[in-house]
Parts: structure tokens; sequence; C-alpha cells
């Protein structure tokens, strides 16, 4: 699949972009560091480096090549002859954003646009390629420098492809961390509910047994994912008593064979876990990161502390989409929502890892995708937290501290700002006006502002 999906997406990508020019700064391929490289200085009335407790005002920081070599204050030294300055007046400069769950194979599941299953039956391949090109820049475009991608839908080794054409400079995008086709098990993922005669393509690779479950890792990992996702829950309902029921998938046993797996080619596990037995075997079986994580008990948010689990809760989609207040489906919604801001105030205050994360692709790519930061600071986080679990936290959950996340010498060159202040109102982080990755200006608004996508 490999091998096809990549001549494929080459042959995409001409069609979806007809010519490399427009795009060409935005090209992964910024030379290193060196002293004969142009040196870029940013300026901007406020900025937040993603580690420090507090802003600072009147600084500089100085590019050279596709790495931030000094955040120094303003005229603190001497600028090399051809210098270009870039002031950005009375904005913030903050560390490009990273959002560690995304999907960019997907493209919101609205019911009424034939929600998730039309997606797998009547979208060609090649339609679904040049949708994750302009998914891949619309985050980027939001601010989004970095994205680990939670699985492809269906779109089996497509998301390796993408990476790599942004990584060559092909198409503009964010860093990518992929984890390919995801594992559950059978009965464990859509697409159901067609006529058992009738054979369906799954959204996941399903395994049954710790042995194929680590022949399904082996592959994954082969073809070039970085993370392995498991859904460990799958179904989600209220029993009798109002309480949210989650259906299990994977057991412990084969959950440790991918996790033993994984770790041996030092990777990591990421668990889409809602509550109850599933999210309990997520964690007796060695995740590294809870996704959703929408129902924790204490004892379960003790066991995260105490084994360095990180949780990456996703709120905000779980307010899209709400069925009808009468219905089960509504009900359960609406539980849903619930009990998930008690898990994240509770898990907050525990001092659980916590990253940033959304699910976009499960609503819609022109979203912004920066409402999430409200709800993280609805549910008990600061603003400052807020930043920093999509700068410095997020940046350790992918093991990439000091390099991205942060505003420090040694780092890559990936910064954004956004106009006023972000700590006095986190919404101000859904209008970003500037965007440079890898030493390269990608957005600068209005000027240079690339044109706006129209994508759906
Ligand atoms: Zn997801």
């Amino acid at each position: 699949m490999g091998w096809s999906m990549n001549r494929m997406i080459a042959a995409v990508l001409a069609l979806v972009l007809g010519t490399r020019a427009g795009i060409a700064q935005d090209a992964g391929l910024a030379a290193a560091a060196g002293a004969d490289a142009q040196t870029l200085v940013i300026r901007a009335q406020q900025l937040i480096d993603g580690s420090s407790d507090k802003p600072r005002r009147g600084m500089e920081i100085v590019v050279r090549g596709n790495r931030i070599v000094a955040v120094r204050p303003v005229n603190s030294a001497a600028l090399p002859p051809a210098t270009r300055v870039i002031d950005l007046g009375a904005s913030t400069l903050l560390p490009g954003l990273i959002d560690t769950h995304t999907h960019i194979f997907l493209q919101g599941e609205d019911p009424a646009a034939g929600g998730y299953d039309v997606q797998l039956l009547k979208f060609p391949a090649s339609y679904r390629v040049a949708r994750a090109v302009v998914a891949a820049r619309r985050a980027l475009e939001q601010g989004f420098t970095s994205i680990r991608d939670m699985e492809t839908e269906g779109a089996g080794y497509g998301d390796v492809g993408i990476k790599q054409a942004v990584e060559e400079g092909i198409i503009p995008g964010p860093r990518m961390w992929v984890s390919t086709r995801s594992i559950s098990s059978t009965g464990g993922y859509p697409l159901e509910g067609y006529a058992p005669e009738i054979t369906v393509p799954k959204g996941a690779q399903l395994i049954d047994g710790p042995i194929e479950a680590r022949k399904a890792a082996r592959e994954q990992l082969d073809h070039g994912a970085d993370w392995i996702k498991v859904y460990m829950t799958h179904r989600s309902w209220l029993d009798a008593q109002g309480n949210l029921v989650s259906q299990p998938t994977l057991t412990v046993d084969e959950l440790k064979a991918v996790v033993d797996e994984a770790h041996g080619w030092g990777r990591k596990v990421a668990c889409h876990a809602y509550n109850g037995i599933g999210l309990q075997r997520a964690l007796d079986g060695g995740c590294d990161s809870i996704e959703h994580g929408l129902e924790l008990t204490d004892a379960q948010v003790a066991q995260m502390v105490k084994q360095g689990t990180w949780y990456v809760p996703t709120l905000q989609v779980y307010y899209t989409d709400w069925d009808p207040a009468d219905t089960d489906a509504g009900k359960r919604d609406r539980k849903r929502a619930a009990v998930h801001g008690v898990s994240f105030t509770k898990a907050l205050h525990a001092g659980v890892k916590m990253a940033f994360g959304t699910d976009v692709g499960g609503f819609k790519w022109s979203d912004p995708i920066a409402e999430e930061f409200s709800r993280e600071v609805q549910f008990g986080m600061t603003p400052m937290q807020a930043v920093q679990s999509a700068t410095s936290r997020a940046a350790e959950l992918l093991g990439q501290r000091g390099q991205i996340g942060v505003l420090a010498p040694g780092a890559l060159a990936d910064l954004i700002a956004v106009p006023g202040d972000p700590l006095a109102d986190v919404d101000v982080l859904k209008n970003v006006q500037f965007v440079m990755k890898n030493g390269a200006v990608f957005k600068q608004a209005p000027s240079a502002a690339p044109t706006p996508c129209s994508c759906r």
C-alpha cells in the first residue's frame, strides 16, 4: 500500500497545487544553522516562551537557518549587516503550537453528508489524499507547526506519504508524527451495521489474540508508524442508573504485546479509552498516553501519576454534534461531556501529565482548532498552563523537549504571533497572524497571507 499511495500522492499533488512556486517558502529544506545563513530578527510587544511561568516584554528572537540562536532584549546586541527585521508590533510571540491528536484523513462526520461511512465507502483514495493535503495546510495556517496524527481511518499508510511530502517541501504542512492504521479488535471499530454477507472496509486494523496484535504492530512500525494507536474502548451508552458504560476491546495480553513491540522499536503507544474496564486495561497494559479519558476514577488518576501516563483529553469535540436531548444517544452525549470536565479538573489537580489535543478531523478542518484552549481554561487550567499544554508539554509527550514548543536558543525556529494577549483571552489563539516553521515565514497577515482555504 505504501508504494502505490506515495505515487498517488505525487499525482494528486500535481492536480491540487498545479505548481510548487507559491509554497516554496515553506520548504522543510531550510539550511541548518550556519555562519553564512541569513539572520532574521522577530520582534513583538510580548513573548511567551512556552515553558516560563511569565511572559516577557521588549524581547527579540534571533533566527539563523532553521534554528533560534538567541532570545534577548531588543537592541541588546548589534545586528549583522543584511539582517532582516520583522516587527510584529502589539502582538504576542509564542512557540509554534502542537496538536497531539489530529486526523488529517477525516473531514468531519456530518451525518447529513454521509457521516463516517461515506469517507470509507464512496471517497476515492485520491480524493481522501487531496483533502488530507488541505488539512495539513489548514493546521499550519492556524499556527499548528507540529501534529501527532492519530490514524488514517481506513486510508492505510497515507499519512506516511503526506509526512514525507511535507518534509521534502513539496506541500506546506506541520511537522508530523504519524500512527498509520491503528489497532482494534473484531467488533471494535466501524464500519458496522452492514449485512454479514458483505465485506466492508474497517477504519482500523482488527486483531484477535496477542500474536495478531504483535504482528499488526510490527507491520505498522515497518511501514513508518511513529506511534501506535490502539482503541481500548469502542461503543458507549448509559446503563439503567444513568452511568456511562464503554465496551472494552483489546485484552491486557493483547495490549501488552503491542506495547512490548512498540517499546522495543523505541516508539510509544497512544490508547483511545473512554472509561471503565477498557481504560483500566489501557493503564494495566502500559499505554503511554490516554486519549479522551472521559471518566477517570481517583484510583486511575493515581495510577496515571505513578506510571507517568500522559492524558490527551480532547474536550471540545465532545460538545459538538449532540443528538437530541430526549434520545438515548443524546443523553449519552451530554453525560460524556459532563463527566469529562470533572475528570480533566481532577487530573489537573493531581498532577497528571497533560497535553493539548483536539481530534480535529472528527470535526471539520475549517473550524478553529484553538477552540480547545477555552475548554481547558473552563475546567481549571490557567491560560499559561493551556498555552504550555500545546507547546512545551506537548513537545515532551513527543520526545522533543527543547527542540519544539519552546522559544529558546537551540530550538527549531517554529513560532507564531497573535494580536493582543492570550493570557487575558485565550481565544486570540484562534487568530494567528504570523507563522514561521523551520526558519521560513509561511504566513504574515495581512500582506503575505496565503490564499485563504475555501475548504468545507
Ligand atoms: Zn481521534
